[in-house]
């Protein structure tokens, strides 16, 4: 941003730098993934996090179609907010000392990436269809709707129990026999939208 002028003029200029955002953020998801997998010892967990490693390369890929369909060289622009969530990540990785509660960690980790994913590309593509730049917001919402099946799968996972019992638990919660709810850890509990959502399957099978 320059010192004496601010650089965005125009909500075109918003939506443009929205993309360079998005673009500078996928790439660093690609180069800090393969560390989240290496300390994945989960087996369904890594091979999740390896498919979408392959989705975020191609989602790269399409973000660069966008660019092109506005004959700009891709180019991305500092995102302290998934260098962030990205740091955060790896510190857990130095944090923490048993694998399965690395585990859970690192399903939440990548939850939070996929969550900031989902805030942009949801305004991205609200604003490409605002300014009449539909074939942008086509091709935008593939790499939304990916973003959402990941952190669809990543709470399945953490649901079926990657997490671990805590070993040392309160001793009265575990003795309740109603055990879902003692299990339920801040890591697994559900939004209210989630659970709406699971009721509404819950009805229809
Ligand atoms: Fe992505
Ligand atoms: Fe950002
Ligand atoms: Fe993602």
């Amino acid at each position: 941003m320059g010192l004496f002028s601010k650089d965005i003029k125009t909500f075109e200029d918003l939506y443009k730098h929205g993309l360079q955002d998005i673009y500078y953020a996928e790439n660093q998801i690609v180069k800090s993934l393969p560390t989240m997998i290496d300390n994945a010892s989960d087996a369904e967990l890594k091979r999740g996090l390896q498919q979408h490693l392959r989705e975020t390369k191609e989602q790269v890929k399409r973000l660069e179609q966008v660019f092109k369909l506005h004959d700009e060289t891709p180019s991305g622009t500092k995102c302290p907010a998934i260098d962030g969530i990205i740091d955060e990540g790896s510190d857990l990785i130095g944090e923490v000392e048993d694998k399965a509660v690395l585990n859970v960690g690192l399903i939440a980790a990548a939850q939070a990436v996929e969550h900031y994913e989902i805030t942009r590309y949801g305004a991205l593509i609200a604003w490409a269809r605002e300014l009449g730049h539909d074939k942008d917001a086509a091709i935008l919402a593939r790499n939304l709707s990916e973003e959402r099946a990941t952190d669809k799968k990543l709470t399945v996972l953490a649901e079926r129990r990657v997490n671990p019992r805590p070993a040392t638990g309160n001793a009265t919660q575990a003795r309740r026999p109603k055990a879902a709810a003692s299990r339920r850890t801040a890591a697994t509990r559900r939004k209210p939208a989630q659970k709406k959502q699971r009721k509404k399957s819950a009805r229809r099978s």
